[in-house]
């Protein structure tokens, strides 16, 4: 929910502080809270370490997310603001507002990443704010993916969709441009370069080392898991960013927090079958759906059915503002039901 809030923070309806809320809330539940960091995963001995404990487990379900990697795009870390990190964010609010003229740049610079559609949410909330603020019309603003359409995930249909939002707030998008390096006011791709004044940067995502550590990923992979969400170890069950779950030789269930929720009622339905001695026969539908804010004050909807039968289905549905007010109830029911 706090990377839903940085999109927010963007626009400057929304703060950090103000919008946290404490994970200690899930004892409630009867679910100890351990605020520790995890040092290891002993899969032979079934043990988890954290800085101070060792936990041992009958059932692990591994929710470690991703790590930003901005190291692996030389230049990217001095010469960008990244979208993702939560301390990046609060510049390229202030750095978008002081602008007057000039060049922003937008990049996707590693793939997968998540919430596959935020980076356009974040470029049109932004052409929102330069509207605001009265500079848009001074500043060109350019969208750069390695993808040659804008949503690949979603198909051509939707991808088009979106390029036509882009197009009609000003934002030209430019695919197939796969990163390779970042200098001050200039973006090299593989092939070819442009120049900006402000670029913001989707980095590279890789899985926690301590996830490739214990061999349940293999090095530069996320942790592979079948449709129950099971991974290659007894009773480990891998959930959200931190797995890959295919859907086709080549499409893999999107990183979003949706899906997430999903994979984690899934698992949770399997281990109380195998509690209660019973077939494991809970499997991810792949069914979800998120808001893709268009800025003022309105988002469109992204429903989709990975698993449809004979290829997945994803459909818009046109920006209104009912839409973005169904976002914030989103937000605030999620919240509510699970802390
Ligand atoms: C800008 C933005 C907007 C988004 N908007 C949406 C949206 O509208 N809808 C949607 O469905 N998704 C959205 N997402 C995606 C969504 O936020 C993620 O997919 C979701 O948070 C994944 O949940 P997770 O539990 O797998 O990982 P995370 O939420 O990242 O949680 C993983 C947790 O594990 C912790 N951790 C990692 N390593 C260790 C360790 N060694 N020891 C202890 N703890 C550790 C991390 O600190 C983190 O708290 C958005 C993402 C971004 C960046």
């Amino acid at each position: 929910m706090m990377d839903l809030v940085k999109l927010w923070m963007i626009t400057g309806s929304r703060e950090f502080e103000t919008s946290k809320k404490p994970l200690e809330n899930i004892t409630k539940k009867g679910i100890e809270f351990i605020n520790e960091n995890v040092t290891k995963i002993d899969l032979q001995n079934k043990i988890v370490r954290t800085s101070y404990r060792r936990l041992h487990y009958d059932y692990l379900i591994v929710a470690l997310g991703v790590e930003l990697a901005p190291e692996q795009i030389p230049g990217l870390k001095e010469n960008s603001l990244v979208l993702y990190d939560i301390n990046d964010v609060p510049r390229i609010r202030d750095a978008i507002r002081g602008m007057k003229s000039g060049r922003i740049a937008v990049a996707i610079t590693g793939l997968p990443y998540k919430c596959p559609p935020a980076p356009y949410e974040a470029a049109l909330l932004i052409r929102s704010v330069l509207e605001e603020t009265g500079t848009s019309s001074s500043i060109q603003m350019d969208f750069y993916s390695p993808t040659p359409i804008t949503l690949p995930a979603g198909g051509p249909q939707v991808s088009e969709e979106i390029l036509q939002i882009l197009k009609s707030r000003h934002i030209e998008f430019h695919g197939s441009h796969k990163t390779i390096s970042v200098e001050q006011s200039r973006i090299k791709f593989e092939s070819g370069e442009a120049e900006f004044d402000l670029l913001i940067a989707v980095p590279p995502h890789k899985v926690p080392l301590v996830a490739v550590d214990c061999g349940l990923a293999q090095p530069g992979k996320f942790i592979e898991v079948d449709r129950s969400c099971r991974t290659a170890s007894d009773n480990v069950y891998a959930i959200g960013d931190v797995n890959q779950m295919m859907v086709t030789d080549k499409i893999a269930v999107p990183k979003a927090g949706i899906f997430a929720e999903g994979e984690g009622i899934t698992v949770a339905k399997n281990i109380v079958s195998k509690i209660k001695k019973e077939s494991e026969g809970a499997v991810f539908d792949g069914r979800g759906g998120c808001y893709l804010e268009t800025g003022k004050k309105t988002a469109g909807y992204l429903r989709v059915d990975m698993y449809a039968d004979p290829a997945p289905v994803t459909e818009l549905k046109s920006p209104t503002p009912d839409y973005f007010l169904e976002k914030e109830k989103f937000e605030k029911e999620r919240l509510e039901k699970w802390l």
